[in-house]
């Protein structure tokens, strides 16, 4: 693994991008929003009205993980607040390039499940395909800020070889695109891409690890649909949203569309110190989630991922948290807090003393 490779994003359409005053985007193309992200620190505190003592901390943690944010998401940021919890999600702090022990730059040692170049194979009966080394937007806490993408960028003679992989293990039912995020790629693609899938007779359904019908709501177009309603395949999509705050109309319009197209909507969380650590927070995150049409699923404690330490919240605190919002949402509103390990063959459920004990 090489560590602290800074992403590449792959080939898009350049338009320049102007916001208007109410910070409104919907006139551009998803990839022009895309491209027009801002990808410089000094360009994000100044979007968001923080002066330069940011400067020097957002520049260090930049070197190892560059930002990058786009303008629909930089809207729902509350302007002059260093604690906004959307923007505490992309702005690095001089915290992340600190040294701690026991975070590390692969910390689910994904490096020991590759099989082929774009593919990790950890669970039974699916596979998660590497299917972007991009992501429309750059979270500071994501544990995959170090993953060599550029030892696994997928030519087509990769992704033969990728399929070659599924097409020949008939215990597989489920093909996971994820990356970065899958939905940078372009619609061209993801179809050619998918409709290789779907011709793989023992593949019963395709699963989407996104973030962009959150950040890019636009991506959710006409030419999206039609590849995601042309599939046999069952689908399923897992967005991540931490935040209530993330979900504004143009998400809801977004998550209405897929739905239309007749995919089943998820949602993970990162539990983060800082963003949503609280009950309350978290509660009207599920609420929130619902209004869209989404399932709370995972609710993730943090993996250790060097430079991300300054969100961990103890296990100890999450399971009282968890215990907490459990008392005050209906059970289909209850997020499982699960945890990552390495070489396990399934989320593992965070509980650190039996729930009789909990309190909050
Ligand atoms: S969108 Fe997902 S993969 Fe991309 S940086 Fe954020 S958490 Fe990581």
């Amino acid at each position: 693994m090489c560590a602290m490779i800074t992403r590449t994003m792959q080939p898009v359409q350049t338009i320049s991008l102007s916001a208007a005053d109410d910070g409104s985007v919907s006139e551009q193309s998803w990839q022009s929003q895309l491209s027009g992200a801002i990808r410089d620190p000094k360009a994000l505190l100044a979007a968001v009205g923080l002066d330069e003592r940011w400067l020097t901390g957002a520049e260090g943690g930049h070197q190892s993980f560059e930002v990058r944010v786009p303008q629909a998401y930089l809207s729902r940021i509350q302007k002059g607040d260093p604690a906004d919890p959307l923007l505490r999600q992309v702005l690095p702090l001089e915290a992340e390039t600190q040294t701690v022990a026991g975070y590390v730059n692969d910390p689910l040692e994904e490096a020991d499940h590759i099989p082929a170049a774009g593919l990790i194979h950890k669970y039974a009966t699916r596979v998660l395909m590497i299917t972007s080394g991009a992501c429309a937007i750059n979270c500071r806490y994501c544990f995959r800020r170090h993953f060599p993408y550029e030892d696994h960028a997928a030519s087509r003679a990769q992704w033969s070889k990728t399929l070659d992989y599924l097409r020949d293990d008939d215990s597989l039912i489920e093909a996971i695109l994820s990356g970065g995020d899958p939905l940078v790629s372009s619609d061209a693609r993801l179809a050619w891409l998918v409709g290789e899938l779907d011709a793989i007779p023992h593949l019963k359904r395709l699963r989407l690890h996104t973030r962009l019908p959150v950040v890019i709501p636009d991506r959710v177009d006409d030419t999206m649909l039609a590849w995601l309603s042309n599939t046999r395949l069952q689908k399923v999509m897992v967005l991540h949203i931490n935040h209530a705050h993330e979900i504004d109309d143009s998400v809801i319009r977004a998550c209405e569309k897929l739905k239309s197209a007749g995919v089943t909507l998820l949602n993970q969380s990162v539990l983060l110190r800082g963003v949503n650590d609280s009950v309350d927070i978290l509660r009207a995150l599920s609420e929130r989630l619902f209004e869209a049409g989404i399932l709370p699923y995972y609710l993730h404690v943090l993996d250790p991922v060097a430079g991300a330490a300054h969100f961990d919240v103890p296990d100890h605190e999450a399971q009282q948290l968890h215990e907490a919002l459990r008392d005050r949402l209906p059970g289909f509103l209850l997020p499982r807090l699960v945890r990552e390990v390495p070489g396990e063959k399934a989320k593992t459920s965070v509980q650190v003393y039996p729930t009789s004990q909990a309190s909050f």
